[in-house]
Formats: structure tokens, sequence, C-alpha cells
């Protein structure tokens, strides 16, 4: 489950054949925390604002949506929500799909990883967990969830997940609120010998709301985060002939909690609902997913002659969420990946 060639090559021969190899799964929207950037929707709010959103699979349904991914030629499967800690019939579900031959992973706010619960979840057959973390002081994570003793509990969840063998990578996300934190963030990862991954940016929510945007990192502190600890990151992300769309709708798919299927979990475009469609019908005829895989790269029109375009890291569900457009350029708020892109390919010239 690890990022490596082989890995990569497999990802590549799915897409080019159009496998929904990677799916990711939500279980539910409820979670036990209130993170102020939450992307499903405004967590002021105790439930999601859209009936239609809160209207979730069953456990019954969410079995079946396994079994129709896996013959569909899904390998891995993430689980996620909400918190998918929270949802009664996880070991059940992570028991049906490592059964079936997926490899199976959680992404989670870690806080509800007790021990019997985690050891409960490696019987099961649950291989690796997504951690998030918000900081390296605990009222700094506790203010940004919200949550106090979130941060103790989520460092016990990991050391409870390691004492069973799961794989474990840390999710950092960087704001305003934490930006000053991720020196000690990384010296913690690397203390507790944990990889970890670094997202810079904060987008609008799936329910349509954006104030999670005001936190955003703007031009200056991305700057500063690539003058310092993401030096390592100066670097191109994508050669220039690359394809400009990302693997959405060809080796990727997500599923949202009230059944509708996307073309990848960022990207809310509803292309049909596992309880009217099968997964089957949905994957070779929904029209929507079909145009994202005709895409080429001069669709992409702003990006495709972009000068900074070997150094961005856009992605088409982040653009749609942010702006509407599922093919235009990365230009809303101060941290858009075009603010980013820039400044990475200057110092990448520089030889900052
Ligand atoms: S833990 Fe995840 S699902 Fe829960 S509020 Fe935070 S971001 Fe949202
Ligand atoms: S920097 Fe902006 S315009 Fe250029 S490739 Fe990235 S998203 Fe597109």
């Amino acid at each position: 489950m690890k990022v490596g060639p082989g890995y990569r090559r497999l990802m590549a021969d799915a897409d080019d054949r159009c496998l929904p190899l990677s799916v990711t799964l939500e279980l539910g929207q409820a979670c036990n925390l209130r993170c102020v950037h939450c992307y499903n929707f405004d967590r002021e709010l105790s439930r999601h604002p859209d009936p239609a959103r809160r209207d979730e699979l069953s456990e019954e349904e969410l079995h079946r949506v396994i079994d129709e991914v896996r013959v569909e030629g899904a390998l891995f499967l993430t689980l996620t929500g909400g918190e998918p800690m929270s949802h009664r019939g996880l070991p059940r579900l992570v028991e049906h799909a490592a059964r079936s031959g997926m490899l199976v992973r959680v992404k989670t706010n870690g806080t509800l990883m007790t021990s019997d619960r985690v050891e409960r979840l490696a019987r099961a057959g649950l291989r690796a967990v997504d951690v998030s973390l918000y900081a390296a002081t605990a009222s700094i994570h506790d203010a940004f969830v919200r949550s106090e003793g979130a941060f103790d509990r989520t460092l016990t969840g990991v050391r409870n997940a390691r004492q069973e063998g799961l794989e474990i990578r840390l999710s950092f996300v960087m704001s305003s609120a934490n930006e000053h934190q991720l020196p000690s963030m990384i010296d913690l990862a690397h203390a507790m010998e944990i990889p970890f991954s670094v997202d810079t940016l904060i987008t609008a929510r799936h329910d349509g709301t954006t104030s999670s945007s005001l936190l955003a990192l703007d031009g200056p502190a991305l700057e500063r985060l690539y003058r310092g600890p993401l030096a390592p990151f100066v670097k191109p992300t994508r050669r220039g002939e690359d394809r400009i769309a990302c693997p959405c709708a060809r080796s990727v798919c997500g599923i949202g909690s009230s059944g509708d299927v996307y073309p990848c979990i960022a990207a809310p475009l509803p292309c049909g609902n596992v309880r009217t469609l099968s997964f089957r019908e949905i994957w070779s005829e929904s029209p929507q997913l079909r145009w994202i895989r005709g895409l080429r790269n001069e669709d992409f029109e702003a990006c495709s002659s972009c000068d900074h375009s070997r150094f961005c890291r856009r992605s088409s569900g982040t653009m749609l969420t942010d702006t509407g457009s599922f093919t235009g350029p990365s230009r809303f708020g101060a941290s858009a990946r075009c603010a980013e892109a820039e400044i990475v390919h200057r110092l990448s010239e520089s030889g900052t």
C-alpha cells in the first residue's frame, strides 16, 4: 500500500484502461469533531444542511457497494466520512472488503482509535490509517478541531494503531492558524518515525459555503513555507507533456454517503446514484464520467498555456469546488494553486 514504483505502474495501467482501482467511500457525515475547515459542511451546524445528503446509505447498501466496486476492479478502498471510526458497522465493512481482496485504509481524526477498536479493526483486515493532525501543540490543534483533549486522544490513537501494526500516515493541512507550527509538526512525525503529507490548500466546502477559505494561507505565508520547511518540495510536480487531467473518473472514483458516485471524492459532481443504478452502469455510461475521460490538455484552456504548469499541484476536484469549473485554473482564495505554482517555479529557477 506504500506508494512505490509498483503502485504507480498499477495506477498508470488502470488509468489507461479506465479501471476504478482506487475507490473512496464515505460512510456518513457524522463526526465527533467540528474542525473549522471541514470540507463536508460548515460544522457550526449540527448536521448537513442538505436533506438529500442526510439520507445516508445503510450498512447493507454499503456492503453491496463494496461488492460492486470490487467486481469492477477496485483494489484500494479508502473509507472516509465524517469520521468513519464512529460508524457502528466499520469492522464488518472492513472485514468484508479485506476478504474480497481489497487493501483497506481509513481516513480518520484518530480520536476514536481506542486500543480495543483498533485491535478489532486490525483483526478484521484493516491495513492503514491516515490521521489528520493540525499542530504539534495541543492547544492549537484542539482550538482548530474545537474539541478539548483531541490532540492527546489522537496521539494515543496513533500509538494504538502502531501497536497493532497498522501502516500510519499523518496528514497535515496548513492554514493561517498553524503555519508557524509546521517545523514542529515535521519534527514530531520524525520523532514518531511516521510518514506525513502536507496540504497547503483549504478549499470551499461541499455545502457551497466558503468561510473556510478565510483560513487559507496567503502568498507571503506560502513563500515562507517553501523557503523553509517545504524547501524539499521546490521542484516540478509534472512533466510538460503529462496529462493535465488528474486520475479522476479513470483509475479513481468517489462515492458519497448518500450514494452519489463522483469522479473522485474531492470532486462533488454527481454522476449517478448507486441506489437507482448499479455501479457498473454509472461507471461505464455516465455522461459526466465519459466527458471527463475525453478531456485533452487543450480543454484546460488557461492551464495548457501556463508557464507554471510543471510546478502546479492543481486538482480538478478542488477547482470544481472552489470555482465551479472542472477545467479552469485555480484562482480562488489567496492560497490558490496558481499562486503556489508561481512561487515554487520562481524559487526553483532562482535555486533558493
Ligand atoms: S475530523 Fe474530518 S469530518 Fe470531522 S469535522 Fe474534522 S475535517 Fe470534518
Ligand atoms: S498555475 Fe493556475 S493556470 Fe497554471 S496550471 Fe496551475 S491552475 Fe492552471
